[in-house]
Parts: structure tokens; sequence; C-alpha cells
């Protein structure tokens, strides 16, 4: 059963990693895919492509989700190629880790630019057109430690906290028209912004989640699926941690 059919879906930061895994998955689904992502031509190259071949139209646009301006640019160019949006997937974000003692002033302002204040540049930007259409659904893409905190991540914990206030905000604000807005916190999931890891580490990490094992990007793709979809059409305000049991 196709859950996105005819469905137009943004995702912010899709050219690699769990991005990348939501939009394969959720046009599977039948879902339109336009994306973003900073640098990586090549990489959003191939998954223009490869959606392509699946049958449903794709954008993919280069641009920085932490840029007001550009934002709105991009999602323009979204309404006149798509005609409406649908479901909104903030899921840029990177991480500039250290403890406090040598966390720079610019490490601090670049983690929140980019993983919240992107958030905030989306949503207000898809708001009209959903409010029009009198429905959305909103995702963002946080993590655990946004909810029990990281030695050494300070800025990316203070970043995905800040998306789960912002998260049950919107939903309060904009339930009454029919607009929808959760947040997914992974916990540990191996992509490439987790292969900078020590293997020491990663092995520590694994031994400390009770499913025995890292996520995976379908693990988190398949949740994604779950709130873009009509099957999640009774939740909104939530915080759905997928980690394993790393968090409960
Ligand atoms: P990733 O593999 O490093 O991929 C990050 C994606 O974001 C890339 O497509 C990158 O584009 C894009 N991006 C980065 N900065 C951007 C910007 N300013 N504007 C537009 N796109 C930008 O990361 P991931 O592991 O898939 O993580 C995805 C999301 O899940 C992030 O929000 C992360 O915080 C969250 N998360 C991840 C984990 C985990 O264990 N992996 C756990 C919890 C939460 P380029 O390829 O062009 O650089």
């Amino acid at each position: 059963m196709k859950l996105l059919k005819n469905k137009n879906v943004i995702i912010t930061g899709a050219s690699r990693g769990i991005g990348k895994g939501i939009a394969e998955l959720l046009s599977s689904h039948g879902a339109n895919i336009a994306f973003t992502y900073r640098s990586s031509d090549d990489q959003a190259k191939i998954l223009e492509r490869k959606l392509l071949e699946g049958g449903n139209r794709v954008i993919g646009f280069k641009t920085d989700a932490s840029d007001f301006d550009s934002t709105n640019l991009f999602v323009d160019e979204v309404l006149k190629e798509f005609n409406s949006i649908d479901v909104l997937i903030n899921n840029a974000g990177i991480t500039k880790d250290g403890l406090l003692m040598r966390m720079s002033e610019q490490d601090f302002d670049d983690v929140m630019k980019v993983n919240m204040k992107s958030v905030f540049n989306m949503t207000k930007s898809v708001l009209k057109p959903m409010l029009k259409q009198r429905s959305g659904s909103i995702i963002n893409m946080s993590s655990v430690v946004g909810v029990k905190g990281n030695a050494g991540q300070a800025n990316y914990s203070a970043s995905k906290a800040a998306i789960n206030g912002f998260t049950k905000s919107t939903a309060l604000e904009l339930g009454s028209r029919n607009i929808r807005c959760n947040a997914i916190a992974p916990g540990f999931i191996e992509t490439e912004m987790t292969e900078s890891l020590a293997e020491d580490q990663i092995k520590e990490w694994r031994n400390l989640i009770p499913l025995k094992r890292g996520g995976t990007v379908n693990d988190v793709a398949n949740v994604t699926l779950f709130l873009a979809s009509d099957m999640s059409s009774y939740v909104t305000g939530q915080v759905i941690h997928v980690c394993g049991g790393m968090l409960t």
C-alpha cells in the first residue's frame, strides 16, 4: 500500500544519511520529493536520478537551510513545481563537538544556526500554503541528547532541545488548522555523522543500548513515514524516541 500517493514532501539535508533514506522510502510510497543539500553535488545528482526512476517528481536544490532568504526562494520554487506542500521534514543538521572549555563561539553559533534556525526558516516558509490548504505534517529531526544532554555536545544538545520546544509550540499554534508538528529523537544511528567517532566509543554506545545495536537509517525513515502519512492523523506535539530503548 502506498501511504503518500501524490503527496508533496520537502526534506532538508537529503544528499546523505538519514535524509537520503527518508527521501528513498517516502518516494517509494508515491511522494514527490523536493530536497536540499549544502555541498554534496554528486550525491544529490545520484539521489535525484534514483528517485526519478521511481516515476515521481523530484527537485534537488543546493541551499543553506540556515539562510532565511534562500529558504524562501527554495519554497517558492517548490510551490511553482508542485503547487502545494503536504509534508515538511526538517532534517539538516551538523555537529561541532567539544567540551565547553574548548568550544568556540563560532562552533556554538554554527550548530544553533544550521540545526535550529533552519527549522524556523523552513516552517515559516511553508506556513502560508499549509494554512491555505488547512492541512500539513511537519517533522523535525531532533535527538535523544536534546532530552538528556551529552557531555561534549552542549551546542548540539541545546539546538535539539530548542527544536523540541519549537515543535510543541508549533503543534499548539497550528492544531486547529489541521497542521501537525512532531519531532523524532534518534539515538545512535550509524551514518557519516557518526563515522567520525572512535571505534571504542561506538562499541561503548552499542553496549549501552538495550537492543544492543546502533540504529539504521531505515529505523528512522519508517517512523518518519508514519508521521508524514495519515496513519498518524491524531498524533501531534510529540517527541518520538527512535533509540533502541537507550532513553526510556
Ligand atoms: P549526515 O549524514 O551528516 O547528513 C547531513 C545532511 O544535512 C547532508 O545531506 C548535508 O548536506 C545536510 N546539511 C548540512 N548542513 C546543511 C545546511 N546548512 N543546509 C542544507 N543542508 C545541510 O547526518 P545524519 O546522521 O543523516 O543526520 C541527519 C539528522 O539526524 C541531523 O539533524 C542529526 O542531528 C539528526 N540525528 C542524527 C543522529 C545519528 O546518530 N546519525 C542521531 C540523532 C539525530 P551535504 O551532504 O551537502 O553536506
